[in-house]
């Protein structure tokens, strides 16, 4: 399906697309578009477009600053919505410097430096999303709220919701996009949602995840809602997880399943699960990237807690799910969709390729739930803990150098400053909570 030069420009052409929009994110994830008009469409293509880096987040200094952005021609999608100028098209594109380099800032660049290592190896990586959101009222003024008037819960039917009729038409232009929806349903809080699409290879499906998010987004507001990914919005209900499936093909097997092991996993299923549980701690920073999102790290609401695995339990950090055969994968449950998928790709699947490499054991499967286990107990297995906060997170991603290694030394140092800056800040605030508690006490 993907497509060449060629193709964008006759299907441009045929589609009366007016606007391009040329994408990419920068190192937290968010995504940054430059417009052009169709007439730049095939300069584009040929040369890239220059732009100016200084003012992205974690890119460059002020005198290096000039860029090009070049689109992959694979990536063109015309968006199903019409804009009051004309028919939307977009492209994603990869970062290079002015001397024809690759950008060593480029998010996309790095998972793409994982992927080929994985090559090398012999895999090719298949990775499937499940992203969850919460749909929310806007107040008067336009801005988003923490309200909404939905009370279903999960899987719930609720035909005079809102955010039913929201989601309907979020999974329709979706499949107008090119996406196989797999399912979508109500999550367990009011107002959560969930839309699976199908896996793809890690690159293709982190480029899914950017457009995903912006769908979702436009199309909430669309019907005058906000959507949002942040990953705990509200206290005392669950939070937004962003699962992250995984299989490792070779030579078009499934390279997780064995019909003759244990568990029917291979013993390359069981060094990457080695590895994806041995930095977990240290990618921490990476998947779970906000001051937030260790609010919802926390027990009682389905988010891991405890780095440990199971074939059967929910509640672990991994979990292997009933499939086997070419569906074989294993679930990492601790990624929130607040995280840069590029970036999170590359860090768990570097990760789990170091596994593989050193040949790491993961520890024995913990089958009972972990919750409800003693401090003695959890101590008897050696189970350790996901970082409890951005703070922790920071340091272990000091620590671990593989995960480093998946980020290159570029996105790392920047990454690392401004994780320190928003950690800092935070730390310092005074919450409500602890006027609450002392204010009158002390
Ligand atoms: N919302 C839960 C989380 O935070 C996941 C719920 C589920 O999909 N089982 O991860
Ligand atoms: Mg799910
Ligand atoms: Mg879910
Ligand atoms: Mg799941």
């Amino acid at each position: 399906l993907a497509h060449s030069k060629e193709d964008v420009l006759k299907l441009a052409e045929e589609n009366g697309v007016k606007f391009i929009r040329l994408q990419f994110t920068d190192i937290f994830g968010v995504l940054k578009n430059v417009s052009i008009t169709v007439k730049q469409l095939e300069k584009a293509l040929n040369c890239g477009v220059m732009f100016d880096g200084s003012s992205i987040e974690g890119f460059v200094r002020i005198e290096e600053s000039d860029m090009y952005l070049v689109p992959d021609p694979a990536t063109f999608t015309i968006f199903p919505w019409h804009s009051r100028d004309g028919v939307e098209a977009r492209l994603i594109c990869d970062i290079f410097n002015t001397d024809g380099t690759p950008f060593a800032g480029c998010p996309r660049y790095a998972l793409k430096r994982v992927l080929k290592e994985a090559r090398e190896m012999g895999y090719t990586i298949c990775v499937g999303p499940e992203a969850e959101f919460f749909l929310f009222h806007t107040d008067s003024n336009g801005y988003p709220t923490t309200s909404t008037h939905d009370e279903a819960g999960y899987f719930d039917l609720n035909p005079l919701d809102r955010g039913e009729d929201t989601r309907r038409d979020i999974v329709s232009t979706l499949e107008k996009m090119g996406f196989e929806v797999e399912a979508s349903h109500h999550e367990v809080a009011p107002g959560q949602h969930e839309i699976d699409f199908k896996y793809d290879d890690a690159l293709t499906t982190a480029d899914n995840v950017v457009t995903f998010k912006y769908v979702v987004r436009a199309i909430a507001q669309l019907h005058g809602l906000h959507a949002t990914f942040m990953p705990k919005p509200v206290f005392g209900i669950a939070g937004s997880g962003m699962h992250v499936n995984q299989s490792l093909f070779k030579n078009g097997k499934n390279a997780f399943f064995d019909p003759e092991k244990p568990l029917q996993l291979s013993e390359t299923a069981m060094y990457y699960l080695g590895g994806l549980l041995k930095h977990a701690r240290g990618y921490t920073a990476i998947t779970n990237p906000l001051v937030n999102s260790f609010k919802r790290l926390v027990s009682g609401y389905e988010a891991p807690v405890y780095i440990a695995w199971s074939p059967r339990n929910r509640s672990p950090l991994v979990r292997v799910p009933a499939r086997r055969g070419e569906g074989t994968s294993f679930e990492l449950r601790s990624p929130d969709p607040s995280c840069n998928p590029y970036l999170a790709f590359a860090v768990i699947i570097k990760a789990g390729l170091d596994g593989i490499k050193n040949k790491i054991a993961p520890p024995p499967p913990v089958n009972q739930n972990i919750f409800q286990m003693t401090e003695e107990e959890l101590n008897r297995l050696g189970v350790n803990t996901l970082p409890q906060n951005l703070g922790e997170a920071i340091i272990e991603l000091q620590k671990d150098t593989v995960v480093q290694e998946a980020l290159g030394t570029h996105i790392y140092e920047k990454f690392l400053a401004a994780k320190k800056l928003e950690w800092n800040t935070y730390r310092i605030q005074v919450h409500p909570w602890e006027n609450a508690q002392y204010l009158k006490k002390f």
